[in-house]
């Protein structure tokens, strides 16, 4: 097991794996987040369970590599046999989980699984969609991982209308024991407003203290990501993939590359150039970057930018 102390940058780890395949493997989801990416979460996608984990393993397999799947719904907890999907994939193929870890299966699924292969646990706290018993059955579920071994980091989406009570949020998770705790930034519109570009200086001081509680912090611009002309392995090395099984180079320009399951699947030998305005792949575009920034200087960059332009904005 990777022991996550060894990080203070979560970029690294993931850098150890040469070919990664961001899975959206379902649409079902038990939450309804207003700032929910895949607001198909109220009916689960019709082509989830049409492999056994067995036909999935044997096609990850024909394509002679071993992939790091970054796996995420929906709420991929709720992919029907999700435990034996997991421990049929794990020995060859490195699993990390985005999880809201609040469903009818999170517990089993720490019961059925060791945590050997999988590479991280994203643990979101959905803190709009819990009441304090709820949360409390969160923590307990966040320390059963702990327990078995599981390396697992809990994010909280730091929606604009939380701010009131984001601080408090963190230090009841603290007081109950929530070492890895992080703040992620809101990705969308608010009140007409583009996140996270338009965080007040205060809202990014209090986001930046909350960080700073962590040395295991996982990169979260601020800013926009811009990559355009860039040269991108995405499409050589790194793709994303549908609950069909469909791959595209990646989750923002989305070329076709045929389907991992129907014999179709086209992957490029070369990379290409960003074509995109905004890469709106995060960690996984920037892992696939040729030239891959250094996530401390640009970490630096994104703050040192967006506090430049809000003293413009605001004279200060
Ligand atoms: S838990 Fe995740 S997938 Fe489910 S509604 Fe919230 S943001 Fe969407
Ligand atoms: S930089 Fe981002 S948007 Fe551009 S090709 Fe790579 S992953 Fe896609």
């Amino acid at each position: 097991m990777l022991d996550i102390n060894e990080y203070n940058d979560f970029f690294k780890l993931f850098s150890q794996y040469e070919n990664r395949i961001g899975w959206r493997i379902n649409d079902l989801c038990n939450f309804k987040c207003v700032y929910c990416f895949s607001p198909a979460y109220v009916k689960e996608d019709p082509a989830v369970g049409r492999y056994t984990p067995d036909e999935i393993l044997e096609a990850f397999n024909k394509t002679g590599r071993s992939w790091h799947l970054f796996i995420g719904g929906g709420e991929p907890f709720l992919y029907p046999n999700f435990s034996k999907l997991v421990n049929t994939l794990k020995p060859f193929h490195p699993i990390q989980i985005s999880t809201n870890l609040y469903n009818k299966n999170t517990i089993s699924f720490a019961n059925e699984v060791t945590p050997e292969n999988i590479t991280l646990i994203n643990a979101s706290v959905h803190i709009g969609q819990h009441t304090e018993k709820s949360l409390l059955q969160f923590i307990n579920n966040y320390h059963l991982y702990v327990e078995k071994g599981f390396s697992i980091v809990v994010n909280y989406v730091t929606y604009p209308n939380l701010f009131k009570k984001i601080q408090e949020d963190f230090k009841f998770m603290k007081q109950h024991g929530v070492e890895f705790i992080v703040p992620k930034p809101f990705i969308g519109l608010y009140e007409g407003k583009e996140y996270p570009q338009n965080y007040t200086r205060e809202q990014l001081d209090i986001i930046n203290d909350l960080r700073s509680l962590t040395p295991n912090e996982r990169l979260n611009s601020m800013k926009k990501l811009k990559f355009k002309n860039q040269l991108c392995n995405a499409g050589k090395n790194s793709f994303s993939m549908d609950p069909k099984g469909d791959i595209f180079n990646c989750s923002t320009i989305r070329k076709p590359l045929g389907n991992m399951f129907d014999g179709t699947l086209n992957l490029s030998d070369s990379p290409m150039r960003c074509t995109a305005d905004v890469c709106n792949d995060n960690c996984l575009g920037m892992l696939s970057l040729v030239n891959k920034p250094k996530m401390e200087n640009l970490r630096k960059k994104t703050f040192a930018d967006h506090y430049q332009s809000l003293k413009e904005a605001f004279s200060i």
